[in-house]
């Protein structure tokens, strides 16, 4: 038996493959989720010439830059996307690991970031957020508090009833109120799915960070004339955002917040 030492290095070490191997595998359900195709069959095609990718150009990132961003048959260049969302994940995997160390809760925000990064490209893409994603992410980290108490349950169930509440409660008072569609259904699952992992309370940080970056961004772009006010920003990708920031600094927001008050 390796000692605790040597297993946590390993997994730090092993978390960058592992999170490359899982990126190019997000990338396949980013495409096909909102196709409707299975995630498993047939196997990874090029969308321009239909050739199927054999095994060795469809390593992560490597592949990538061996074929210089190109299909190896009919040379139609291969997104940047792939290549990012891949090293986003690995990244993603990286902090998570050094961050919590070599444990079951890390396994399940291994598989709650997997998840975010899923939706906030497929939001961006579709401008939807597909519930056979956040719904049954719901139930998984409710499961992960009961094994973990990392939220507690309790702070778990609150976490997703508080998240849920408060998108609806904005989505039907910018419809009802400014006659403006702002938040979906998606969202509300999403917000829901983020409080069931990380508690009631790093839920409402990452639903604070959410707003400031998508209001500024917003603003941002309406200012520059990329964007007209009747535009609609997809909000999943700041929620999922906001999550990540809330995963490795909320607990010191909560700490000024409360250090506000004393
Ligand atoms: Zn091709």
């Amino acid at each position: 038996m390796p000692d605790n030492l040597s297993l946590e290095s390993l997994s730090v070490i092993l978390s960058i493959p592992l999170g490359l191997v899982v990126g190019s595998f997000l990338n396949v359900c980013i495409w096909r989720i909102p196709r409707d195709e299975g995630l498993a069959f047939p196997g990874s095609h090029c969308p321009q010439c239909n050739g199927l990718i054999a095994w060795y150009d469809n390593i992560p990132l490597a592949s990538f830059v061996l074929l210089a961003g190109r299909c190896r048959r009919c040379k139609a260049s291969i997104p940047w996307r792939y290549p990012l969302v891949e090293g986003l994940t690995a990244g993603l995997f990286l902090m998570t690991v050094l961050h919590f160390g070599f444990n079951i809760r890390t396994v399940f925000l291994l598989l709650f970031l997997s998840a975010l990064v899923v939706i906030t490209f497929i939001d961006l893409d579709h401008g939807i957020i597909p519930h056979m994603l956040s719904l049954p992410a719901i139930p998984i980290g409710l499961v992960a508090s009961i094994l973990t108490s990392d939220p507690s349950p309790i702070e778990a169930v609150t976490g997703a009833l508080i998240g849920a509440g408060l998108v609806y409660l904005i989505a039907v008072y910018a419809e009802v109120a400014l006659k403006q569609e702002s938040m979906g259904g998606g969202d509300v699952n999403l917000l829901a799915m983020i409080g069931a992992f990380l508690g009631w309370r790093l839920m409402l940080v990452s639903f604070g960070f959410a707003v400031v970056f998508g209001a500024c961004l917003s603003l941002g772009l309406i200012a520059a004339g990329v964007l007209s006010r009747k535009d609609r920003i997809p909000f999943g990708p700041f929620l999922a955002l906001g999550a990540v920031i809330a995963l490795f600094g909320g607990g010191r927001v909560i700490d000024w917040y409360v250090n506000l008050f004393r």
